[in-house]
């Protein structure tokens, strides 16, 4: 397994963005499909940054577009339970107030993370689950989504290659955003359908807060994706965190956490990071992990 780790840069103490579709591998054309979803996506959020928006919105409507790319696996497009239904996990966080909202196991609804973030702001409960996230969204005005308007022709293959063992029981393409905006304030949004085949019930990592999304002003900002119920058992985004406040910076400490990750529990997947003042870096031990980011001032550009 090797690791690559990249150190994006940024513009000390001003805004950015950082965003990924997804750790592991598909083919090239799957992949710039999925590269230009992502620098779409970077570019909703970095055009937000630019007018003024809070890291929080930003994150948000980044996460939003590609929920609605369907060569990614979160909102349209996500993978499949064995039984050929969609259960979307999704989660968003604040760094100043430490606030936020997570949904799993969600039926269909277009926008999970819309419905993470009206949580996020009612304040309520974090967490809401299966048939309670889907009593939680009505009630705060979203529309179900028919089954068939989300689910594609590609989820329902790779599901039946699953199934038929031709292929490896995961699924790749989940997406997450990091951002700084100018007030200096952190968010970090992840969202996804998990792993092809699971079964009805399962939840990864995407909406547990320390697993597969935090976000902390004083710290950093990290989304995550691969292999959940590693994710979890290593608490990835809290760990990465740690080694961000032990000194290391944002690329090293993602490498490093996920070097924990493989040592232990012979996993690999990706981080995306961004760091107290706005500086921005991934690793990833899977084969690919499509990213596009951008600044103040810069362009959108992506990297794998
Ligand atoms: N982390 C996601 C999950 O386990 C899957 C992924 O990132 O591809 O649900």
């Amino acid at each position: 397994m090797t690791t690559k780790a990249t150190w994006l840069g940024g513009s000390e103490g001003s805004y950015g963005v950082l965003v990924h579709g997804g750790a592991g591998r598909a083919h090239a054309a799957l992949l710039e499909d999925r590269r230009q979803a992502c620098a779409a996506a970077a570019q909703v959020a970095i055009d937000l940054l630019h007018g003024g928006a809070s890291a929080l919105d930003a994150v948000q409507r980044a996460v939003e577009h590609m929920e609605d790319a369907p060569v990614l696996n979160a909102g349209t497009g996500g993978a499949l339970t064995e039984d050929g239904t969609l259960e979307l996990d999704a989660s968003i966080m604040e760094g100043t107030a430490l606030r936020a909202g997570a949904v799993c196991a969600l039926p269909p609804f277009q926008h999970p993370i819309a419905i993470a973030r009206a949580a996020l702001e009612e304040a309520r409960h974090v967490l809401y689950a299966g048939e309670g996230a889907q009593a939680f969204a009505l009630a705060h005005g979203h529309r179900a989504a028919l089954a068939n308007e989300m689910i594609t022709e590609r989820a329902r293959t790779d599901l039946a290659d699953v199934l038929a063992l031709r292929a490896e029981p995961l699924e790749v393409g989940t997406v997450g955003a990091v951002a700084r905006d100018q007030q200096g304030r952190l968010a970090a949004a992840t969202s996804t359908g998990g792993i092809t085949g699971k079964r009805r019930g399962r939840v990864g990592d995407s909406p547990i807060l320390g697993a597969g999304t935090y976000a902390d002003d004083t710290r950093g900002a990290v989304s995550c994706t691969g292999q959940g119920e590693g994710f979890m058992r290593v608490t990835m985004a809290s760990r990465v965190l740690a080694e961000m406040h032990a000194g290391f910076p944002a690329d090293q400490a993602a490498a490093r956490a996920l070097a924990f990750l493989a040592d232990k529990l012979a996993m690999t997947g990706g981080v995306i990071v961004v760091s107290p003042s706005g500086l921005l870096g991934w690793a990833r031990t899977a084969a690919q992990m499509p990213c596009a980011h951008a600044w103040r001032g810069q362009p959108v550009s992506t990297t794998f």
